[in-house]
Formats: C-alpha cells, sequence, structure tokens
C-alpha cells in the first residue's frame, strides 16, 4: 500500500505522551473553579471554555512518526473521496478529526481508554484511536499489513460518513444495542462496507495504491474483530444475543460487498 501519496490531512490531533494522558481536570477541579466564577462574578462561560480546552492546551507537538503520517494520509484519502461522493449528491462532507492518543484522553463523549479501542464520537466529529491497537491487530488478531490497519480508521470514517448523513442519530434513537439483527450490528457493518469502499477506490484507480492482494488484508482485519471469534477468544464461546460489531462471516461479507462493487448505495445493510 503506497499511503504515503495519499496526501497530508491537517485534521490529525497527537495527544500522545501527555502527563495524565490528556484526560481533562476532572469535575471536582472543573466546578471549584465554575463555584469560584460565580462567586467572583467572572462569566462562567469563560471557565467552562477553558476547563473543556484544557485538553488542547496539554497538546504535546506531534511526534511526527509513522503513525501521525499513516494518519494524515488515510483522513487525507478518506476526505478525497468521500468529499467526491457527497459532492456528486449535492451534499458537502465535513472532514472528521483523527486524534491519537496513549492510555487514556477526554473525548467529546466522554473519557476513553486504549482498551475501548477505536471508535468515532459524533459529539466532537472526532476518530480515537491509540496506535498501539494496530500492534494488537497484527500480533493478537493476526492481521497484518498496512491496509489491515487502514480499514480500521476507514471503518471509523464510515461512521463519521453515517454521522454525516443523519444515519447515526436514527440508529441511537432506536435503542436497539445487541444481538446479531440489531441496529447497532447493521451500522457497523455497513461501517466495513464503507470502507471496503474505499479500499476500492484504492485498488481501481490508474496507477493503483493499493493492490488487489493488499485489499485482503482488509477481509483478514474485518474477520479478526468479529464478535464470535472475539467471544471464543476471551470467554471460549460465542452468544449471538450480545453481539455489537456482528459476526466474523458478517463483517467479511460487508467489507466484501464494498470491496467489490465500489458502490456506497451497495452499503444498505439495513435493508
Ligand atoms: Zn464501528
Amino acid at each position: 500500500m503506497d499511503w504515503k501519496r495519499l496526501g497530508k490531512s491537517g485534521n490529525v490531533e497527537d495527544r500522545r505522551g501527555i502527563p495524565g494522558g490528556g484526560l481533562a481536570i476532572g469535575g471536582g477541579a472543573g466546578l471549584i473553579l465554575l463555584i469560584i466564577s460565580l462567586l467572583f462574578g467572572g462569566n462562567p462561560g469563560d471557565v467552562l471554555n477553558q476547563i473543556n480546552g484544557n485538553s488542547n492546551q496539554q497538546q504535546s507537538k506531534p511526534q511526527n512518526d509513522e503513525a501521525f503520517q499513516f494518519g494524515q494520509a488515510i483522513i487525507s484519502g478518506t476526505n478525497e473521496y468521500w468529499g467526491k461522493v457527497f459532492q456528486k449528491s449535492g451534499r458537502t462532507y465535513h472532514e472528521p478529526t483523527l486524534a491519537l492518543f496513549s492510555g487514556g484522553t477526554s473525548t467529546g463523549c466522554g473519557n476513553a481508554t486504549s482498551a475501548s479501542g477505536p471508535f468515532y464520537c459524533p459529539n466532537d466529529q472526532k476518530i480515537y484511536i491509540d496506535p498501539s491497537f494496530f500492534n494488537d491487530l497484527a500480533t493478537r488478531f493476526g492481521a497484518k499489513g498496512d491496509f489491515a490497519a487502514a480499514y480500521v480508521i476507514a471503518h471509523e470514517v464510515g461512521h463519521h460518513v453515517q454521522d454525516e448523513l443523519g444515519i447515526m442519530d436514527q440508529v441511537q434513537a432506536s435503542g436497539d444495542r445487541q444481538g446479531a439483527n440489531s441496529a447497532s450490528v447493521k451500522l457497523e457493518l455497513q461501517a466495513d462496507c464503507f470502507a471496503g469502499v474505499w479500499g476500492n477506490y484504492l485498488a481501481t484507480m490508474k496507477d493503483p495504491i493499493v493492490t488487489s492482494s493488499e485489499l485482503n488484508q482488509g477481509r483478514t482485519a474485518a474477520q479478526s474483530v468479529g464478535d464470535d471469534r472475539l467471544q471464543e477468544q476471551s470467554r471460549g464461546y460465542a452468544n449471538p444475543e450480545t453481539f455489537t460489531h456482528g459476526s466474523s462471516a458478517q463483517r467479511d461479507h460487508w467489507f466484501s460487498v464494498g470491496a467489490k462493487t465500489g458502490d456506497a448505495n451497495q452499503c444498505n445493510t439495513f435493508e
């Protein structure tokens, strides 16, 4: 995968190596500041901004290492693709931000740790990833290669696309969070399909950035994070009633639908 040709997005935050893991001031300290402000006639809004802006102020200089550059490239490449797709239907694609962290960080969806795995937060439209996950993917889950890692980011970008299209709100409103046929699983499978669609775009361009065998790294990665496989690994058996992301076979299937067709309209996992 010739990812360096994907360009460099400026929408990548590097929160790694921040003391305290980049967690914002706890509620206690914030509350004290707010009370002081109210007592002394300051503008509470200013204090709230200070509290909320805290993690930004702590932001360390980007390490500009390979993980950071890779993130810049994948965000740039997905921006280019989804920007075009949205434009064709008269919409505007608002670029998401990728936030790299180590250990833990504060997000618009609450505090996160590396244990929660990569995720997308619709409240601040940011994708959160501890790049150590990519090592786990290669070693623990057996999904090696740059496109396996690219699939992970592209899947989270897929959630951002859903957010932009209003699909995420509809699913959240349904409150249907678990089970092999739940709306939550369908949302995850659609994000896999969107990642596959983008893979197809990279593999079918005039001077392909991804070869067809590299595209298969995405399939392997999608299979490796199936609910059944993860549950079997951790407790020895799988219970479809508690699935949240879909089985390995489902994830492989929907990634492949996207990768084969290159058409996001084929990603209707809700049908
Ligand atoms: Zn997901």
